[in-house]
């Protein structure tokens, strides 16, 4: 075939493809022109998922009715000028792509109004071509109706997935920018049934209510941090609340959702740690920051984008998200019935006094088993911080020389005596090393120890760590090296074979370290041998000191292993459980 130019309307059809790749982007698209007019409202419905018809309405600024033609031609808009206003561009949209696109794979009616017009315009195209344009009466804002998409386009409907797998992506979409914007209020109508429908009165929070449901709303922590010119905001899920995969992460950016792996890993890192193996927390994070730190012009969908300065923001997300878990996380409540016997009384029982014989499990009148119906005050997460309840605790005692009993105003509070010791002796060293203090403690009699193989190697691996967190080793012929000095918070808790206690260390840092960055895993191995064990009888005031250190730790919540330090009885629940509510 001799080379030739395509006619206007293929190379239009071919373009399209890059924007609208199904109903979904034709939704985020009509809805980021509806939030670039300025709207407050904006009414989605859908029928067929999406392919029959989507209609998108707002009460935003309209379009000029000698304008209208020229918004359904390609590289038209009105959100710049100049390249360089690419640089700054604050607007969702700038392409000037999406709309000639949508119109070259469907039949498209247009029908809208600015405010200081008397009447209102409407255009009707069909797979590219304009049909008709008309004054008409309407009210001032802007409907967009996309009918029959990709009708002239068989393929691409062939690569389409079910109508309710279809609906399900474009109420994502709408979910996400709910989200991203709490000030506009948001409905979505798919097959006659409404989806999503939120306030606008500007509340994230309420968002999550409506979006999420009022348990997951009342489990989010706020998230608020600011760096510089940038600011970090949002909600973010208690650990207890997680997911199987990420889809429950939205991460915005000057109020746009986009998708950055990242720093949706920063926020995911935050919570190392605290979540089971292959869970996902649930997040709103918005980050804004100057227009001119973030390339928005870097996919066709925009749905990337780039930073100036990745490794600034990685952290800062991360501060923030981990900096809104430590001071919000509610403490770890026990979830299931501790019924000594085994038993519970019944709810009509309860109230009476009277115990009911009936065990406890599989029973119709005991709440669902992982979780106690505890009654929810409001949406903030119940109780103080960790930190606020750990500074007003009381020991009572101690129990099989493991852990600590306290009482605090919400009722009864364990302490794992080890893990909460080992967070304090992981911060401890951890701080230490990151002003490079020296923290060795030398030996009165270097003492000689023999390494295997595996040891041997594990040593070398780690020679300059061990080095600054303390150990002096030297090489002493053969398979032998010479321990003259040993990390401090090794020695704190009399161990009185630093040979043994080396061994052991290069032993459990090769298991951590499969699971653990490199430095996280040798300083948690040294805090574990460094920490008080189950089994060590405390005194009142050790276990009194220790609480007070804990309250002062990074993350008081959980040992660098990711186990709790601490779990909760409320009062609630001994009640509930003693039959006296
Ligand atoms: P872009 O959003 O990149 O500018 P579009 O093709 O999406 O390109 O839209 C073209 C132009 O049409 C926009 O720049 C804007 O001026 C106008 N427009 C589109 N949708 C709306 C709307 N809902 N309300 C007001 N103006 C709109
Ligand atoms: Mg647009």
């Amino acid at each position: 075939m001799p080379i030739r130019q395509l006619p206007p309307n293929v190379a239009a059809q071919i373009a399209a493809g890059e924007v609208v790749e199904r109903p979904a982007s034709v939704a985020k698209e009509l809805l980021e022109n509806a939030l670039d007019a300025g709207a407050t409202r904006v009414s989605v419905s859908v029928s067929g998922g999406g392919v029959s018809e989507i209609r998108v309405s707002d009460d935003g600024s309209g379009i000029p009715a000698d304008e209208l033609a020229l918004a359904f031609r390609r590289h038209a808009t009105s959100k710049l000028a100049t390249a360089s206003d690419l640089e700054t561009v604050g607007t969702l949209g700038f392409r000037g792509e999406a709309l000639p696109s949508i119109a070259a794979v469907a039949r498209v009616t247009c029908t809208t109004r600015p405010a200081d017009a008397d009447t209102g315009a409407r255009i009707d195209l069909r797979y590219g071509n304009l049909v008709a344009e008309e004054p008409v009466g309407c009210p001032v804002g802007t409907t967009v109706q996309v009918v029959e998409l990709f009708g002239n386009v068989p393929a691409r409907r062939r690569f389409l997935r079910s109508p309710a797998a279809e609906t399900a992506r474009i109420q994502e979409v709408v979910t996400r920018y709910a989200l991203a914007c709490p000030d506009v209020r948001f409905t979505l109508t798919a097959d006659g049934r409404e989806q999503v429908n939120t306030t606008g009165n500007g509340s994230l929070q309420d968002v999550i209510l409506s979006l999420y449901g009022r348990d997951t709303a009342s489990r989010m922590l706020p998230v608020s941090a600011n760096e510089g010119e940038m600011a970090v905001s949002g909600y973010t899920g208690a650990p207890d609340l997680n997911r199987h995969n990420r889809s429950y992460i939205t991460l915005l950016v000057n109020r746009r959702w986009v998708y950055h792996r990242s720093i949706m890993y920063a926020i995911e890192q935050a919570y190392r740690g605290t979540l089971p193996d292959r869970r996902y927390p649930l997040a709103v994070i918005n980050l804004v920051l100057p227009p001119a730190d973030v390339d928005v012009n870097s996919h066709p969908t925009k749905r990337e984008v780039r930073f100036r300065n990745e490794n600034r923001i990685f952290s800062a997300v991360q501060r923030a998200v981990s900096d809104a878990l430590v001071a919000h996380a509610p403490v770890r409540q026990v979830s299931r019935s501790f019924a000594v016997t085994g038993e519970t009384y019944s709810e009509t029982h309860r109230s009476s006094g009277y115990p009911s014989a009936q065990p406890w499990a599989g029973r119709s009148q005991s709440p669902p088993s992982d979780t106690l119906a505890l009654p929810t005050t409001g949406l903030a997460p119940t109780g103080g911080s960790l930190r606020d309840v750990l500074t007003g605790l009381r020991v009572v005692g101690q129990i099989r020389q493991t852990y600590i009993v306290a009482e605090g105003d919400q009722g009864m509070y364990l302490v794992d005596q080890h893990a909460a010791h080992e967070r304090v002796v992981y911060d401890r060293i951890r701080s230490g090393s990151e002003r490079r203090e020296t923290v060795a403690q030398p030996l009165l009699a270097p003492t000689p120890v023999e390494l295997n193989l595996a040891r041997t190697a594990t040593l070398q691996d780690y020679a300059e760590m061990l080095a600054e967190y303390g150990f002096q080793l030297e090489p002493f012929g053969g398979d032998a090296w010479l321990v003259r000095a040993v990390p401090a918070a090794l020695t704190a808790r009399n161990n009185p074979d630093p040979a043994a206690a080396l061994v052991n260390l290069l032993d459990a840092v090769s298991v951590e370290q499969v699971v653990m960055e490199r430095e996280d895993a040798l300083a948690a191995t040294i805090a574990c041998h460094g920490a008080v064990r189950a089994g060590d009888r405390l005194s009142t005031d050790e276990m009194d000191a220790l609480l007070r250190q804990l309250e002062s730790t990074e993350n008081p919540h959980n040992c660098p292993h990711g186990r709790p330090t601490v779990i909760h009885f409320t009062e609630y629940q001994l009640e509930r459980e003693f039959g006296r509510r």
